[in-house]
């Protein structure tokens, strides 16, 4: 039999009880974590979204909540009315471990089937039963301490905005396509048969209209829906902050960002050192092989091509050769060297070179192919200790524009960095990036396409290079990194209309084009548009890594799987005929 709740009040989270709530009389809901049966008592841990509190059931003193208490399983819902007291044998794993509650009265709310799986956080079930169940994941403390956090991180980013004089503004999730590089998840429209609303990419270009209406100071912590093929780190939706200023330079943007991240930083206790770093991307790429280095250790890059160019085709290798200096991996054994060029492998690598450092010399099978001298000379260039691995790798492909040999060295010092313990967990390195190009080549479509998106704006100087030179026109855009993670991107955006009419232009678009697709936008931009800029980050990956997770799945309540399903509601899922009747839609059997 169920009782009902009543005019029964809660007093406490159960979570929340300390020593000093003793002799208290309370009342607690929650449901039953679990049920320790001795005859004469009986203890339920009962857990809501604080905690858990021990309740103790003495036949003796309440025999009607002792009876009461025998019919309880696990996640069966109940209100208790007892007294706080101390406990004799304190339990230090828990915060309410110093205490117990006395109960003098249980209403059992509801009954519970059993769970798939126990609700706790070393829970041993696959993630697709958790995600199947997902009502009874989150009841884990885990996830219950995330999703906590991820309201204070949005709370304090709004708060901290506030101050800073933005408004938060509201942009439509039914527009038309706007493109952010990705594909469109399209909606079509009852009313309009045969046309679709686009879900947004970004709000990019309602906020770059904000800023034509004069509101100045936008901002929106909003959902991005991108159709790209799933990544281990990506989501279908993701939640971003979104923001754009008027009359901005870079360094307002920036500013704006850094109180931001400083504040929520600081919800987690880290402190962080304004202002953030800046780099150029080229620098970047050179230095670490990546647009979002990991400054939480050194290991930069060596282009050392010279020294193996007489080796070039007895190494047969072809573009630059990168190194880098691994101390104290002189020692590694064979396994852990054949585990090393298996990563550099699939990482790109052709191959890697190694070169064992030791106060004895240097010993090397490059020896043979840069004779001793050589090899001398390479590690003198580099500046190798005792200790030191030297690891050199060159790319196995070769693609126009790109020195791919950088990018396999990068990955390389992410692993060493990792295997060798160098990465300084208790720092937190924020960085800009700057200085990107406006275009990058795009080897599938094999043409230039935007290095951002078409918005992003140019560096006044090669704005007439827009035509003749595409390649060599830099862009004013921006990123954020945080220990190797990009946080986001913005720039300051093209605001007159004819560069940006340029700027489709360029990227292959007809007037007709434009016109299709970005019309009202040029149209806008014609009405007195007021220099801006601005930037996103995605809220996710900043929530996962405050967090200490590693999977942005921990941090969402409601996220998808890596093949865009959401095994909970079972979405996505057919319709009904009527349905689609009224859509005007047809399904075409699926191609072979
Ligand atoms: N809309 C861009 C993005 O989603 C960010 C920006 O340029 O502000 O990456």
């Amino acid at each position: 039999m169920l009782d009902t709740l009543g005019n029964l009040k809660r007093t406490h989270y159960c979570g929340e009880l300390r020593a000093a709530d003793s002799d208290k009389d309370v009342v607690l809901m929650g449901w039953v974590q679990r049920r320790r049966d001795l005859g004469q008592l009986i203890f339920i841990d009962v857990r809501d979204r604080a905690g858990i509190a021990q309740i103790v059931f003495n036949k003796e003193r309440s025999p009607e909540a002792h009876a009461r208490a025998e019919e309880l399983r696990s996640e069966f819902v109940v209100a208790l009315e007892g007294r706080v007291v101390r406990r004799q044998k304190p339990n230090p794993e828990i915060p309410t471990g110093e205490v117990e509650v006395l109960a003098t009265r249980l209403r059992i709310l509801n009954n519970s089937k059993t769970p798939p799986f126990t609700i706790e956080d070393d829970v041993t079930a696959s993630e697709e039963t958790r995600l199947r169940y997902r009502y009874l994941d989150l009841r884990r403390p885990r996830p219950h301490r995330n999703i906590e956090l991820r309201h204070r991180i949005v709370f304090e980013i709004r708060k901290t905005l506030d101050e800073l004089g933005f408004f938060e503004i509201e942009t439509p999730l039914l527009t038309r396509s706007t493109p952010e590089g990705a594909r469109d998840c399209l909606v079509p429209s009852r009313i309009h048969q045969g046309h679709f609303y686009a879900l947004p990419q970004s709000p990019q270009i309602f906020k770059q209209i904000l800023m034509i209406s004069g509101m100045d100071k936008y901002f929106q912590i909003c959902k991005c829906i991108r159709d790209e093929d799933f990544r281990a780190d990506r989501q279908l939706e993701f939640t971003q902050l979104d923001l754009e200023m008027s009359f901005p330079h870079q360094q307002d943007i920036f500013d704006a960002i850094e109180r931001v991240m400083e504040r929520v930083c600081a919800l987690v206790g880290v402190k962080v050192a304004r202002p953030f770093r800046h780099m150029e991307y080229k620098e970047a790429l050179r230095l670490y092989g990546s647009d979002k280095p990991d400054l939480r250790f050194g290991m930069e890059l060596h282009n050392v091509t010279e020294f193996f160019e007489p080796a070039r085709a007895a190494l047969n290798f072809r573009g630059n050769m990168q190194a880098v200096l691994a101390p104290g991996a002189a020692s590694w054994s064979r396994k852990h060297l054949d585990e090393l060029a298996e990563f550099a492998k699939a990482a790109g690598a052709r191959g890697i070179y190694t070169a064992k450092v030791t106060a004895a010399g240097i010993s090397s099978a490059l020896e043979k192919y840069l004779g001793a001298e050589g090899l001398g000379k390479l590690s003198e260039a580099v500046g190798a200790k005792p200790g030191d691995l030297l690891v050199a790798a060159a790319a196995q492909d070769q693609i126009s524009h790109s020195d791919l040999s950088l990018n396999v060295a990068g990955q390389i010092r992410l692993y060493l960095g990792d295997k060798l313990d160098l990465i300084d967990r208790s720092k937190w390195e924020f960085l800009w990036i700057t200085g990107f190009a406006l275009f990058e080549w795009s080897e599938t479509e094999k043409r230039w396409v935007s290095a951002q998106h078409p918005f992003t704006g140019i560096v006044e100087e090669d704005i007439e290079k827009l035509e003749t030179a595409p390649w060599e026109c830099r862009s004013k855009g921006y990123d954020l990194v945080l220990n190797g993670n990009e946080l986001g991107s913005g720039s300051i955006r093209i605001h007159r209309q004819d560069v940006q009419a340029r700027m489709f232009k360029a990227l292959g678009l007809s007037d007709e084009q434009a016109r299709h697709r970005f019309g009202f936008f040029l149209d806008a931009l014609t009405y007195g548009t007021p220099p801006h800029g601005g930037i996103a980050l995605g809220i996710d990956r900043v929530v996962m890594l405050l967090a200490g997770e590693k999977s942005l799945r921990d941090v969402i309540a409601f996220p998808k799987t890596a093949k865009a399903q959401d095994l909970m509601s079972e979405a996505p899922s057919t319709v009904d005929e009527a349905q689609l009747d009224e859509l005007g839609i047809s399904i075409k059997p699926k191609a072979k």
